[in-house]
């Protein structure tokens, strides 16, 4: 474990809200975690917990309503000057979910992922874009024939590898994964967790990564934000998080996950969460490092009893 590692992106007590008025929604709320270089840091949760909210928020599609978005040490959410905008949206970079809605059926694959090298002039010459191009339709395993076919000429997982290769061509400091293997068919999904693995070896990418599925998250990320309604739970690194999960949100999820093996998924107990076992009227939550990287959403009547049974495990 690195002791100071150098931070991508930080979020401090951010809230997203949709609507206005009457119909204001506060998607997402109190958010505070911090991304590590060169790590996988994920965000695990059920559908409308407010994942893709924060992604939304990161890259800038949506505004916050209050809080810090940092990213490389400048602060990013808010109105920023059209230069600094336009640099962002190279350095930070999205792979999608549906492959399939995220890609221009128009254009051929060559275009689709020389959009960026055209946009941000990043290449010398003619020949110099083709090189890029290609090189990179290599990497992720497409092959060279297939540079002027169109999307729908492709299986939902080549379409994924395009979308993968239109986002690193940048050379992004961070990538936005939101849940980009969820569409795609079981058969395939290891082998594009493993491409963007192996990306991550090569050029020290970092990653948020945007998952529901907690065997997938435990197979990717370094480290693991639990989000519930809006609200961060829970963050650890990924095998402490699994084998001492505290906030009982996290323990309910872990619960539920399938074991492979009968006879110990017999003996297994499913964990229910009761929101209203919380009492936080008086005595308020917030984010408490437990233990060290270790951090729970919890009040101090809550904390006291976490670290009473820590201290008990320990004993
Ligand atoms: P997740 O990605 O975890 O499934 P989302 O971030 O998409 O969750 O959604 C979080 C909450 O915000 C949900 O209640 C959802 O209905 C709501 N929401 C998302 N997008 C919008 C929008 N554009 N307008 C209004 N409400 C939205
Ligand atoms: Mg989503």
């Amino acid at each position: 474990m690195q002791t100071n590692p150098e931070i991508v992106l930080s979020l401090r007590d951010v809230a997203v809200t949709y609507g206005e008025g009457k119909n204001a929604l506060t998607a997402v709320q109190h958010v505070n975690f911090d991304i590590h270089k060169g790590e996988t840091f994920s965000l695990v949760g059920e559908s409308g917990s407010g994942k893709s909210t924060i992604a939304k928020a990161v890259l800038g599609i949506h505004d916050t309503s209050s809080g810090v978005v940092n990213f490389e040490g400048a602060q990013i959410n808010g109105k920023l000057p059209a230069k600094q905008r336009h640099a962002l949206d190279r350095k930070i970079q999205m792979i999608f979910q549906d492959p399939a809605a995220s890609l221009n059926e128009r254009a051929t694959v060559d275009y689709i992922i020389s959009e960026g090298l055209y946009n941000y002039h990043l290449y010398d010459s003619e020949e110099d874009r083709e090189k890029k191009v290609r090189q990179m339709m290599a990497e992720v395993g497409l092959l060279p024939e297939q540079l002027y076919r169109y999307p729908h000429e492709f299986s939902g997982g080549q379409r994924q590898r395009i979308g993968i290769a239109r986002a690193l061509i940048m050379q992004p400091d961070l990538v936005v994964c939101d849940e980009p293997i969820s569409a795609l068919d079981m058969s395939i999904r290891a082998q594009v967790l493993n491409l963007l693995k192996k990306f991550q070896e090569e050029e020290g990418l970092t990653y948020l990564f945007i998952a529901h599925d907690l065997s997938v998250v435990r197979y990717i990320s370094d480290r693991i934000a639990v989000i519930r309604h809006g609200r961060i739970v829970e963050v650890a690194e990924t095998e402490e998080l699994f084998t001492h999960p505290i906030h009982p949100y996290t323990q309910a999820l872990l619960s539920a996950v399938p074991v492979p093996d009968p006879q110990l998924a017999q003996h297994k107990q499913l964990i229910v969460y009761d929101p209203s076992m919380h009492h936080y009227e008086t005595d308020k939550p917030s984010l408490v490092e437990i233990l060290p990287g270790h951090f729970v959403w919890c009040n101090k009547a809550e904390e006291a009893k976490y670290r009473g049974e820590l201290a008990g495990l320990a004993g």
